[in-house]
């Protein structure tokens, strides 16, 4: 059970005693319309994310007869990850970390130089968010429109367009589940299956389940994700220092604010204080309030304000894209200066550098085979008639490239050992040659007979080395060969 602290439980009783809830209701943001260089921007970016996001499954990529000629595809059934020319198997899991480190550091990066401009051109949340409210807009009309209609009585002007909305919301949010699953199963093929009916139960449960959650979190929880759910803003702040561009109010140049300041002159601030900056605002902040935690940085505020500053006849950028240091030397009087070095940045970008480079050479490198090999639990050993040891392995071969491979295998740290393979019925060889299908993996049962060196501790480290005849390529995966502690051979 949870506890509370005696401070805390003071406090909700004293709250409740007043009268007052101890959570606030929401309060429901109605983003007005803006024009302006940043709100085109931001459209280029979401239609460039989401053009991307529902016709990449459906680009082709021919890799043979035999392969999914789908360019993006994380087949799991047959566990294999597509994507262009490369193929990735599950042991090149790593490759996954290094990507997701990547995208970690990048992140890290950006936000410092930055601030929060994933979270507000390129985050799925903010993205279809920004889609589902202009919909919202072209059927319910602006913020003003929106207002009236939401607190009037229902009318059945209201019921159709609300109704209209709701349908187009799940309309896209098929959409956008659908597409989800075709990064899974071939598009075409899916979406065949699909509307006749003989789709896996899964692809219905999964397109259904996304549809579900696209449509509650881009309709109706909105900013409420970024502000509650998400843990990026809380510990973003980690990443920003006085030099991090972000939405920033000129307070030194807006204030004191004056209310139509056309007709009381121009003493005072540039601040006209019309509100503009936080009806377009879709977190619904006041930004010249400072840097909050629910800003996530998209600027739109600074095309409402260039407006409002336009009609006013003042400089533009009242609220614009700056440094703390530049508005502390703003304010002083000095000229700004952007440091895109610092120490953050410079760690920042050596670990990307890093990691860039680290995938790039692993990548480039790529071993088109693996190996791995297990070692018989029972018997641990067997002793010959002649006086020999034997062990017995399991040994899996993996085959990524596209045509049938012979693979030879070796025994390294083991003189005189031979090596006999149970399945195919060979006869006892210092090597073998054993065919591994194309994209598969070749089991192999590997018997290891000889007189070890030495035994004293019942073990004996010895490696088994695997080429392919074709490349040359090879990879050795390390064993031990087992006997009784202090084997002498013949005795
Ligand atoms: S304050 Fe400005 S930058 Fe921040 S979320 Fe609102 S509109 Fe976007
Ligand atoms: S839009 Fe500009 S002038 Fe209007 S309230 Fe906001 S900061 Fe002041």
């Amino acid at each position: 059970m949870s506890r509370i602290s005696k401070a805390d439980r003071q406090l909700q009783l004293q709250q409740e005693a007043a009268g007052q809830p101890l959570y606030a209701n929401r309060v429901r943001v109605y983003p007005k319309s803006v024009h302006g260089p940043v709100r085109r921007f931001k459209w280029a970016v979401l239609i460039f994310c989401l053009g991307l996001y529902y016709l990449l499954p459906w680009l082709r990529w021919h890799r043979g007869v035999t392969e999914p000629d789908q360019a993006v595809l994380l087949d799991l059934f047959h566990e294999r990850f597509y994507f262009f020319n490369l193929k990735f198997w599950p042991q090149d899991i790593y490759y996954l970390t290094g990507l997701l480190i990547m995208a970690a550091v990048g992140l890290f990066l950006v936000t410092s130089l930055a601030g929060r401009v994933w979270c507000g051109y390129t985050c799925p949340q903010t993205v279809w968010t920004d889609l589902f409210m202009w919909v919202e807009r072209v059927i319910e009309g602006d913020r003003n429109e929106r207002m009236k209609r939401d607190a009037a009585a229902a009318s059945l002007d209201t019921v159709w367009r609300k109704a209209a909305k709701h349908a187009i919301w799940l309309g896209i949010a098929f959409w956008t589940g659908g597409a989800w699953i075709m990064y899974y199963v071939d598009a075409p093929t899916v979406t065949v299956e699909f509307w006749t009916g003989t789709a896996s139960k899964e692809v219905y449960f999964f397109t259904f389940l996304f549809t579900a959650t696209t449509y509650l979190l881009a309709g109706w929880a909105r900013e409420q994700v970024c502000t509650y759910m998400c843990p990026w803003p809380r510990f973003q702040a980690a990443m920003l220092d006085e030099q991090s561009l972000t939405v920033t109010y000129q307070g030194w140049r807006g204030e004191p604010r004056q209310r139509g300041r056309r007709l009381l002159g121009d003493a005072g601030g540039d601040c006209i204080d019309c509100g503009l900056c936080v009806s377009v605002c879709p977190t619904g902040i006041d930004i010249r309030d400072g840097i909050q935690m629910e800003c996530i940085n998209c600027g739109l505020c600074i095309d409402a304000c260039n407006h409002v500053m336009s009609v006013a006849q003042r400089p533009r950028f009242l609220i614009t894209w700056a440094t703390l240091a530049d508005q502390a030397a703003k304010a002083r009087g000095e000229h700004p200066k952007f440091r895109f070095f610092r120490v953050r940045t410079i760690i920042y970008l050596s670990a990307l550098l890093l990691a860039v480079l680290v995938m790039g050479v692993a990548l480039a490198t790529r071993a088109e085979l693996g190996l791995a090999v297990l070692h018989d639990r029972a018997p641990l050993f067997v002793r010959l008639a002649d006086g020999d040891l034997r062990n017995g392995y399991t040994v899996k071969i993996a085959n990524m490239a596209d045509t049938q491979v012979l693979f030879e295998l070796n025994l390294d740290g083991m003189p005189g050992a031979v090596l006999t393979e149970a399945n195919e019925g060979l006869g006892p060889a210092v090597q073998l040659g054993l065919p591994v299908n194309a994209d598969s993996v070749g089991t192999f049962r590997v018997m290891v007979s000889g007189q070890p060196a030495a035994l004293k501790a019942g073990s004996q480290p010895i490696a088994f080395v695997l080429s392919n005849t074709s490349t040359g390529e090879h990879t050795v995966y390390r064993s031990v060969f087992m006997g009784p502690p202090g084997y002498a051979g013949n005795d």
